[in-house]
């Protein structure tokens, strides 16, 4: 078996000495003779069986199960090949991915090398035939490419991303000095999974921000720098997570391997259920997550992604004061006003932000309000100095993920690149459905929305649109366009993000629940929206008082709106706000300077910011190629080798899978314009070479007469051929390299 032959890269923990010590890229372009011949030695093994036997099994497409494919013999095809350990199948060119929760020895370098420079179908399907195609296209098309991974929560969408950076770093040629872009970024990821991710029920590794990161090439395919966005990140985790969920790593990675000198430098103690920001969901120590081991591999990222010694000095300052400010307790005074009796803490937050401990203290317990013409500062109950407390970690935290994420994209860009082309990797949080399900589960499933949206105009709308508009005789495929769902809460005034935007402005004292009234009186009757005085068929579960449900394309989700208008607004009181400008913490200096603008001006809310950097990544992404990778997840328990019909079923109803099999199976692989294609191989044919003077269309058809497409390979439309299988066009190509 190959997989022997070579490192295994193992859960997204690739270290820059694992990828120097990899065998050396092979350039893609003017392969060596000797290394060319060895690749296509291993692709003929392969070929005859030896390498991957074992991928004998069902069928390696999805296209190529029976005409009339019912979604049983979908599931039956899928579920034989997970027995085998087999997770990958196309539909055509787009890959279905089911997460094995076991490490299969799958992602060597040897099978990176094998899959390098070959054609899609010549190798069964994996993730890095998925990111060699892209980079193959976008080398010799010299145009931009986005990969988009789809599928719900710890279905392994991190993972893929993950694959195809460590593919991009092994395989793609490297210049000396250029090595250390790509080491860049790919140490990236453990930077931002340790500030990003945390473990949840669904996944031990749940991604609670979207990233899109866009790897740039030069004009020789090297990967010369990138750029990351980042989105939402679930800032509520800071100070809140549910039973048997953790807030995000890197506070425990920094308890269990942080330094004895760093931790008493910051005043922290190891043990991580001490902190009350850490030990909410009951499983502070998890032993299936190894924090001290990441942290290392964090640390070690810093250093090269250039985060020099006054960085995490004031970096691992706000982490610090984060998990002091949630051991803060109040109490009341006689007057029924918040005092803090104990103000170890705050003395330890003072330290480490630069601050003066007893303006700390006043912005905790007081409010500053702008009467006429002076400033009152008003004592605060317990109740909403508890909310202070919590809103200024929030701020503190969610603000430090930007600044990192700044951070790392100044050490990304490569100025001395101006023709660049590039790859866009987009792993973003999937579709969730708890049992409570609140602000951030809305916005979460609004993107996936979203994206879903984008794949369904982008791929059955738009292949079905283009067979109509070039004549090609098509019997047209009924598929649910969730546009309808995207409206109910997007559209501009008459939306749920709306009418939330308008509750949260709203002079007077509107509530979660004068927001819940809103909703019903003004999309009460829309058909993907029901509350409790509007309630669908008996026998599904209760909506509560509080409560809200859509019919998401992917399923039911229950929204309570408790919370909804407070987490919208995001405020921070002023008071604090300007005890974080004081700051000497350069990061929160630099993150907190409020410009004038700033002051006068209402920031956008919440969901209104998301929504319009949802439609910028949108607008980024409808202008590249796509190619796309459906992340399944086979059972509910994180457990290897189990297949769970029901669910897995589920997954390929909502994904469309099947919408998308019957589209791929009655259309064509691929098209081209009649004069690309001329211009290609007008060489394999007299009449066309050296110069075709006619219309495009009939040297088109002169050419693969003489070629010899037989008629039910091709079909000729108004502007372009279709291709219905892949092999034909390989024999083409193959006939005009020899
Ligand atoms: P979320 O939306 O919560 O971020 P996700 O789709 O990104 O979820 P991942 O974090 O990629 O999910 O995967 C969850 C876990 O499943 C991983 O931590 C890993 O243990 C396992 N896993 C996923 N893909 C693979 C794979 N190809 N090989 C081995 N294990 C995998
Ligand atoms: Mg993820």
């Amino acid at each position: 078996m190959c997989e022997a032959q070579g490192h295994q890269l193992v859960g997204g923990k690739f270290q820059v000495a694992q990828v120097d010590s990899c065998s050396p890229a092979l350039p893609l372009c003017g392969m060596g003779s000797k290394k060319e011949e060895a690749r296509r030695k291993r692709i003929h093994l392969h070929m005859e069986g030896t390498l991957t036997a074992r991928d004998k099994v069902g069928v390696q497409d999805f296209v190529l199960l029976d005409a009339h494919t019912s979604e049983s013999a979908f599931v039956d095809n899928l579920r034989q090949r997970f027995s085998k350990n087999l997770i990958y199948t196309y539909i055509g060119t787009l890959l279905v991915s089911v997460n094995p929760y076991q490490e299969l020895g799958i992602y060597t370098v040897s099978q990176m090398e094998l899959y390098q420079g070959v054609n899609f179908f010549e190798l069964p399907p994996h993730v890095y035939a998925i990111a060699d195609n892209a980079y193959r296209t976008m080398c010799s098309e010299l145009n931009n490419h986005f990969i988009l991974i789809s599928g719900e929560s710890g279905a392994g969408k991190t993972e893929a991303s993950k694959k195809i950076l460590q593919y991009f770093a092994v395989t793609c040629p490297m210049t000396g000095s250029l090595q250390i872009a790509r080491d860049r970024l790919l140490l990236s990821t453990p930077v931002l999974e340790a500030f990003g991710n945390a473990k949840t029920l669904q996944n031990d590794n749940s991604s609670r921000f979207g990233k899109y990161m866009d790897i740039q090439f030069d004009f020789q395919g090297v990967p010369v720098g990138g750029h990351i966005i980042g989105y939402l990140i679930e800032k509520s985790r800071v100070v809140y997570q549910n039973e048997g969920e953790r807030n995000f790593h890197v506070f425990y990675q920094l308890l269990a391997g942080g330094e004895a000198e760093r931790l008493a430098y910051l005043g922290l103690q190891r043990d991580p259920q001490l902190y009350k920001y850490l030990s909410q969901g009951h499983c502070a120590k998890d032993t299936s997550i190894n924090d001290k081991n990441d942290w290392k591999a964090v640390s070690s990222a810093f250093s090269v992604i250039d985060f020099n010694d006054a960085d995490l000095e004031s970096l691992f300052g706000i982490i610090g004061s984060v998990l002091h400010l949630g051991n803060i307790c109040f109490e009341e005074d006689e007057q029924g006003c918040a005092i803090i009796p104990d103000t170890h803490e705050i003395k330890w937050i003072a330290k480490l932000l630069g601050v003066h401990p007893s303006v700390l203290l006043e912005a905790l317990t007081h409010r500053k309000i702008e009467a006429k013409t002076e400033e009152v500062i008003c004592p605060l109950t317990v109740a909403l100095s508890v909310y202070a407390r919590d809103a200024m970690a929030k701020a503190m935290y969610g603000r430090t993920f930007t600044w990192l994420v700044n951070k790392i994209n100044s050490s990304l860009v490569n100025k001395d690149f101006t023709q660049k082309t590039g790859i866009g990797l987009l792993d973003i949080y999937g579709f969730e459905v708890f049992d409570k399900n609140g602000f951030e589960q809305f916005c979460i499933n609004y993107c996936n929305e979203k994206l879903q949206q984008l794949l369904t105009e982008r791929t059955l709308q738009a292949e079905q649109a283009e067979y109509e508009a070039e004549g090609i005789q098509w019997e047209p495929i009924q598929y649910f366009n969730n546009k309808i769902i995207c409206d109910l809460v997007e559209e501009r005034h008459k939306g749920i993000i709306s009418i939330l935007d308008e509750e949260c402005i709203r002079p007077g004292p509107a509530t979660d629940f004068s927001f819940l009234e809103k909703l019903e009186e003004k999309v009460g009757n829309h058909a993907h929206f029901q509350t409790r005085k509007l309630a669908g068929p008996k026998g599904r579960r209760r909506i509560g008082w509080m409560e809200f449900r859509l019919l998401h394309y992917a399923g039911e989700v229950t929204y309570c709106t408790k919370g909804f208008l407070e987490k919208n607004n995001d405020l921070l009181y002023r008071h604090l706000k300007e005890v974080l400008c004081s700051s000497k913490n350069s990061i929160l200096r630099e993150c907190f300077l409020v410009t004038e603008l700033e002051n006068r001006r209402r920031p956008p809310t919440v969901a209104t910011q998301f929504k319009n950097s949802l439609s910028s990544l949108l607008e980024i992404l409808i202008s590249k190629e796509p190619s796309y990778i459906r992340c399944i997840k086979p059972n509910a328990r994180k457990e290897p080798s189990k297949f769970d019909d029901f669910l897995i079923r589920h997954q390929i109803k909502y994904l469309g899978l099947m919408e998308h099999l019957r589209v791929r199976r009655a259309g064509f692989a691929y098209r081209r314009k009649y004069e690309h294609f001329l211009q290609r191989y007008k060489s394999l044919c007299p009449d066309t070479w050296p110069h075709w003077h006619g219309p495009p269309g009939e040297g088109v058809e002169r050419l693969i007469r003489y070629i010899g497409y037989k008629p039910e390979e091709y079909k000729l439309g108004k502007t372009k051929i279709f291709i219905r299988f892949p092999r034909t066009l390989f024999a083409t190509e193959d006939a005009f390299e020899f």
